[in-house]
Formats: C-alpha cells, sequence, structure tokens
C-alpha cells in the first residue's frame, strides 16, 4: 500500500510569523495513513522543525546544493537540512530549473547527495505549455525521469511530483485525463526502470494550482497519490482542506 503524501511548498515566502500557521497544522489530528510535510525558506527550516517536532507534519526543504559541504556561498547542504530537521527536499522544481538553469544531470547529482545525507527527495518533473501543444508531453517528462533520478532509487526514499509549468500559481488546471494519463505514464516508467517493487511504492503528487475546491476530484484519478502544494499551503485553514481532501 502506497503512502499519500500532501506536501506544501512555501517557496520564497515567510518569516518568523508565518510558524502560526504551521502551529495551527501541528495541532490538527493527524490524517489517516496521509503524511504531511512542508517545506519552508531555508531560514525557517530550524524553527519549523521545532515547531513541528512532536505532531504530524514533515518539514523539508525546497533546494539542496550537489555537493555537501564547500565553497559555495549562499548555498545549502543537504546534511545542513537533515541537520536542521529535514526529512525531505524537493528537488528539479521547474522554477530552479528555469532560474538557475538545473539541468537533469544538476537535479541527478543533488538527489544522490540528498540521499547520502539521509532526505527523502521530491523530484519535480513537468512540461511548458509550448510542449504541451507541441505533443511532447511525455517524451518531456520521459526524459526528465529518466535525467533527474539516480538509479539508486528505492521504495523508501523517492517521491516524484507532477506538476505541469503552466499549472503553477496560474489557477489553470489540466483536465482530469490529462493529469491521469501522466501519471499512469511516471507509473509505468518508474515500474520499468526500477521494477514492480519499487515502481509501485514510489507515491506520484500533482502540482499545480491545487486548491481545497479541487483537490478531491484530482486526487479521485489514478495514480495521484497527493500533492505538491504552493499558493495553497501558506494559510493553515486551505492547506488543512487539501489534507482532509486526501486522507
Ligand atoms: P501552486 O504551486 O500550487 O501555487 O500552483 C505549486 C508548486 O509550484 O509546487
Amino acid at each position: 500500500m502506497r503512502r499519500k503524501l500532501a506536501a506544501g511548498n512555501w517557496k520564497m515566502n515567510g518569516t518568523s510569523a508565518a510558524l502560526a500557521e504551521l502551529e495551527t497544522l501541528a495541532k490538527a489530528a493527524p490524517p489517516a495513513e496521509t503524511d504531511v510535510l512542508i517545506c519552508p525558506p531555508a531560514t525557517l527550516i530550524s524553527r519549523a522543525s521545532h515547531v513541528a517536532e512532536n505532531s504530524h507534519i514533515q518539514i523539508g526543504g525546497q533546494d539542496c546544493h550537489a555537493a555537501n559541504s564547500g565553497a559555495h556561498t549562499g548555498d545549502v547542504a543537504a546534511d545542513m537540512l537533515h541537520d536542521a530537521g529535514a526529512s525531505h527536499v524537493i528537488l528539479g522544481h521547474s522554477e530552479r530549473r528555469e532560474d538557475h538553469g538545473e539541468t537533469n544531470e544538476v537535479v541527478r547529482t543533488k538527489a544522490a547527495t540528498a540521499w547520502e545525507a539521509g532526505l527523502i527527495t521530491v523530484i519535480c518533473v513537468g512540461e511548458t505549455l509550448s510542449e504541451r501543444e507541441a505533443e511532447n508531453t511525455l517524451d518531456i517528462i520521459g526524459g526528465q525521469l529518466a535525467g533527474s533520478i539516480p538509479d539508486a532509487a528505492t521504495g523508501e526514499n523517492l517521491v516524484v511530483a507532477y506538476e505541469p509549468v503552466w499549472a503553477i500559481g496560474t489557477g489553470k488546471v489540466p483536465t482530469l485525463s490529462q493529469i491521469g494519463d501522466v501519471h499512469d505514464f511516471v507509473r509505468m516508467r518508474l515500474e520499468r526502470r526500477f521494477g514492480e517493487g519499487i515502481g509501485r511504492t514510489v507515491p506520484i503528487l500533482y502540482g499545480g494550482s491545487v486548491k481545497p475546491s479541487n483537490a478531491v476530484e484530482i486526487f479521485s484519478v489514478s495514480n495521484v497519490d497527493g500533492a505538491l502544494v504552493g499558493g495553497a499551503s501558506l494559510k493553515a485553514a486551505d492547506f488543512q482542506g487539501i489534507i482532509d481532501a486526501l486522507a
């Protein structure tokens, strides 16, 4: 049985005051068979871990460097995230791929480093609007999966998030059949590469304009095991609505 995961990505949002939202989430009853993850900015990870201690909420980073230490001004290492209390790290988000030119190869190196540090990686894939319009979606996703995930994936260290770039922060959501087609394809590729045991265990999240109002129908799609949520993870009431829809 695959576990479900509701993951919140705060992106570059949140100062100390945002910890009150996390406190509210941490006080709610733990959902059945569902993991809950909040990825605050790096500056808040240590304090967020403290707030979430002894609750069902797990804390993650939004990125890490490919190396584990050294002369990399401004970067954060996987070991440091783990030490600050993180259990997960998001890698290869389309905003990182675009803002920082992260290639599949960079994402793969970061994932290997994160696994060595004991983190679970949430590896993001997704097509742009022009790639979808050119009917290249599955080729793009297939290439990103092959290139961004190291060979040492297990059922425990990997989560895949499908996030169409054109659906992120836009309020636009693919149809349920478009979501289902990509999630089935990701599942097939994971099983083919890693074997059925591992391939069936890895949760596949959908991300892109998930809200409490559309979460139930998105979670009804086969092979959708949860969501990676940006905007609607910033307020506890919205994110709790999404958690409740999943559990
Ligand atoms: P959004 O972002 O929910 O604001 O569309 C999703 C994401 O980028 O992870």
